[in-house]
């Protein structure tokens, strides 16, 4: 019974023609001189976020080209083609970010970055250091392909390019969060969005793991009030310098003594310090921030509230006043598990069955991709760029002066992009109801 319905099911709902997989890789490779040519001009132009202009405008350019509809300045820089496929169906996003970092290019690349900017105040050097480049690129690369193909598209395809994902400049809106607000979302909403970031790996690999991908980060935030005396006459006033020490070395407590390790990966850095400005005044004030990295709400939530115990227990101790605050800089990166498990396929597809990795590390940065993918539900994956023969730890880490993006890399991503979105509009795959966290 069972095998006879299943037929049933098979014959009553024949897959749309699979796009040949030769077809994809010979349009691919047709396509990767271009990619590594735009990879190279906007490394050489890098723009920090929301001030991503000309990267926007040769995106744009470049979908018009190719007959895609363009939505411009979707927060801020942020561009949105759509490309309607010959064949009824679904939709499906992809999604590339474009900001730089401010940070002095040390690569002795050719086409190193030397452009300049002025962030925070002060003068800094621009660059790539996270290759978003080789991320626009990519994606600008499968825009070409897919547009090729578009007669045996069954469905819908939307690329978002998005601005400042590394956070907007203090003061403005900005990333996955303006770009929702503004209606990246409708009135066409995407059934699941797919995207890739570039990492220390085997360069030309596709990683990535069911659930928490990338951490949630909340930036913790502690200000300590007392009574400021003369460093000769402690006992006349409070010691929060002295409970300054004290606090980092129990949050430091907190996250080793009272989570599991084996369970969730948890990370709470206090990275400042602010207090005094002078070697005998004790003052009455001292600031503190860091941050919060969690891959589980329940745990972040409880972490949370025992970090404000412990910060306004030792103010008690000490007879100061402690305000504690947390905002979220960034939400979990949830990989649906569905989806996680389908991918395989198409990725394998892009990388060969050697060149993937679906059960990875998770990963602690943060990133607001998050946002979309908490929308409609996607994978967002990790391709490799290390140089050849250099292992991953080895390998410069994103941020860094010296990060570099091994090129032979960029033809993969195309494929992934491309295969992920064909596949999952061809193959309609099975869905999670619940997409997403709390978070
Ligand atoms: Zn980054
Ligand atoms: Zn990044």
């Amino acid at each position: 019974m069972r095998m006879l319905l299943l037929g049933f099911l098979v014959a009553a709902a024949p897959a749309a023609a699979a796009v040949p997989l030769d077809t994809v890789t010979a349009r691919a490779d047709a396509v990767e001189p271009k990619v590594i040519g735009w990879r190279r001009d906007i490394h050489r132009n890098p723009e920090l976020g929301n001030r991503e202009v000309r990267t926007a405008a040769l995106v744009a350019a470049h979908l018009r080209t190719l007959g895609y509809e363009v939505r411009e300045k979707v927060g801020v820089t942020g561009v949105i083609g759509i490309l309607k496929g010959g064949k009824p169906g679904g939709v499906v996003a992809l999604r590339a970010d474009m900001d730089a970092l401010p940070v002095k290019e040390a690569t002795g690349l050719p086409f190193a970055s030397t452009v300049t900017a002025t962030y925070l105040g002060q003068p800094v050097g621009v660059a790539h250091a996270c290759g978003h480049d080789a991320h626009v690129a990519m994606l600008m690369g499968a825009a070409e392909v897919l547009a090729g193909l578009k007669a045996e598209i069954p469905g819908t395809v939307m690329l978002i390019f998005q601005p400042a994902e590394e956070g907007p400049p203090p003061g403005e809106e900005g990333g996955a969060r303006l770009m929702l607000k503004e209606g990246a979302f409708t009135p066409l909403k995407p059934d699941a969005v797919f995207g890739i970031h570039v990492w220390p790996a085997r360069a030309g690999t596709l990683n990535w793991r069911p659930g928490p991908m990338m951490s949630a980060a909340d930036t913790m935030r502690i200000t300590l009030t007392g009574v400021q005396t003369h460093g000769a006459v402690p006992w006349r006033g409070t010691d929060v310098v002295g409970q300054a020490a004290a606090t980092v070395q129990e949050l430091n407590r907190l996250v080793t003594r009272t989570v599991n390790p084996a369970e969730t990966p948890t990370i709470l850095s206090v990275a400042t310090i602010n207090a005094g400005v002078r070697h005998n005044i004790i003052p009455d004030k001292a600031e503190l921030s860091g941050t919060l990295r969690t891959f589980d709400s329940a745990q972040r939530d409880r972490l949370k509230l025992d970090i404000e115990k412990s910060v306004t227990g030792l103010a008690a101790l000490y007879g100061t006043e402690a305000k504690v605050s947390f905002t979220q800089a960034g939400a979990l990166t949830y990989n649906e598990p569905a989806l996680a498990a389908w991918i395989a396929g198409p990725l394998s597809e892009a990388a060969g069955r050697d060149g993937i990795n679906p059960a990875t590390s998770p990963i602690t940065p943060s990133e607001d991709v998050s946002l979309f993918m908490n929308e409609v539900g996607g994978v967002y994956y990790f391709l490799g760029i290390s140089p050849d023969g250099v292992a991953p730890e080895a390998t410069p880490p994103n941020h860094s002066p010296m990060f570099t993006v091994n090129e032979t890399a960029l033809k993969v991503g195309v494929k992934a992009h491309v295969l992920s979105a064909i596949r999952f509009l061809e193959q309609q795959p099975p869905r999670d109801h619940v997409r997403r966290t709390s978070q």
